[in-house]
C-alpha cells in the first residue's frame, strides 16, 4: 500500500530542490500533487520530468492574492487538502552592520507571511486528521553568522507552529515542521554570493556536521512523506532536525 494513496497535497516550491524532491515521492507514493513555484517556466521544465497526477499552479508566497489564488485551483481541481507542504523560502545572508530594510521585508515576505497566509486560505480546505508541514532550518537554534534576518524568520515561523498545533487540535490536523542542516539544493546559487565563497561556505558547513558532509534534498523528502503520512500519526508540533547532527553539538 502506497503512503499517501489519493491523498491531496499542496506543496510550495515544490519546482526546485527540497519541494521537487518530496513532490516526485508524493507522486510515487500515490498523492495527487499540486506543485506550485513562482516562476512559470521552471514549472513547465519540472512538468516534463513528474509523473503521476499533478498540476502546476504558479503562485507567489509573498503575495496573499497568490495564495488564495494556489488554495483555490487546488481545490478546484482535487476536492480538500491531506497535506500542505509549506516550504517555499529564500536564504541570502546580509551581516546585521549591511542589513537593510528591503532585506528584511523581503525575507519576512517570503519565509514568515507566506506561509502563515496560505496556512490561513488553507484551513477552511483541509481535511481533518490532514498535515500541514512547514521547511523551517536549524539556523534559528544556533548563532550562524550573517544570517540574523533568515534565523529570524524561521524562528518566528516555528513560534507560530506552535500557536497553530493549538489551534486546529479540535479537527486532529498535524502541524509539524522539518528543520534541515545544510543541504545540496539550488538555493545556495541563489543568495547572491560569488562561486568561491559558496564553496568555502559549503565546506565550512559540512566540517561542522557530525556527519560531516551536505544532506540531500531526497533525505529531507523522506522525511517529509514521514511526518505527512500515518506512520506519524501521533507526532505533532515538533520541529523534526535533519540535519547529520549539526544542531546537537
Ligand atoms: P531552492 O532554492 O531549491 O527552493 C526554494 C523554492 O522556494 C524554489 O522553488 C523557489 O522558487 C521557491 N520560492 C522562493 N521564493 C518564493 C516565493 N516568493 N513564492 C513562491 N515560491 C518561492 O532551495 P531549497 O534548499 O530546496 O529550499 C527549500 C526550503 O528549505 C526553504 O524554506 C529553505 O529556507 C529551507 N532550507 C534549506 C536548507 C538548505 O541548506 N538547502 C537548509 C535549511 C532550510
Amino acid at each position: 500500500m502506497k503512503k499517501l494513496e489519493n491523498k491531496v497535497a499542496v506543496i510550495t516550491g515544490a519546482n526546485s530542490g527540497i519541494g521537487l524532491a518530496t513532490a516526485k515521492l508524493y507522486l510515487q507514493e500515490g498523492a495527487k500533487v499540486v506543485v506550485s513555484g513562482r516562476r512559470q517556466e521552471a514549472l513547465d521544465e519540472v512538468a516534463k520530468e513528474l509523473e503521476g497526477d499533478f498540476i502546476t499552479v504558479k503562485a507567489d508566497v509573498s503575495k496573499p492574492e497568490d495564495n488564495k489564488h494556489l488554495i483555490q485551483e487546488a481545490t478546484n481541481k482535487y476536492g480538500k487538502i491531506d497535506v500542505l507542504f509549506l516550504n517555499a523560502g529564500i536564504a541570502p545572508p546580509t551581516p546585521t552592520t549591511d542589513i537593510t530594510v528591503d532585506h528584511y521585508t523581503e525575507i519576512f515576505d517570503i519565509n514568515v507571511k507566506g506561509p502563515i497566509i496560505a496556512a490561513k486560505e488553507a484551513l477552511p480546505h483541509i481535511n481533518d486528521g490532514g498535515t500541514i508541514l512547514f521547511t523551517n532550518s536549524i539556523v534559528h537554534q544556533k548563532g550562524f553568522e550573517g544570517y540574523g534576518i533568515y534565523s529570524a524568520s524561521k524562528g518566528a515561523l516555528r513560534a507560530y507552529q506552535r500557536v497553530l498545533t493549538s489551534e486546529v487540535k479540535s479537527r486532529g490536523i498535524r502541524v509539524n515542521a522539518i528543520a534541515p542542516g545544510p543541504i545540496e539544493t539550488p538555493i545556495y546559487g541563489k543568495m547572491g554570493l560569488s562561486e568561491d565563497v559558496i564553496e568555502e561556505m559549503g565546506k565550512s558547513f559540512a566540517e561542522q556536521v557530525p556527519l560531516g558532509r551536505f544532506g540531500t534534498s531526497e533525505e529531507i523528502a523522506k522525511s517529509a512523506l514521514f511526518l505527512a503520512s500515518e506512520d506519524a500519526s501521533y507526532i505533532n508540533g515538533v520541529e523534526l532536525e535533519v540535519d547529520g547532527g549539526l544542531s546537537q553539538i
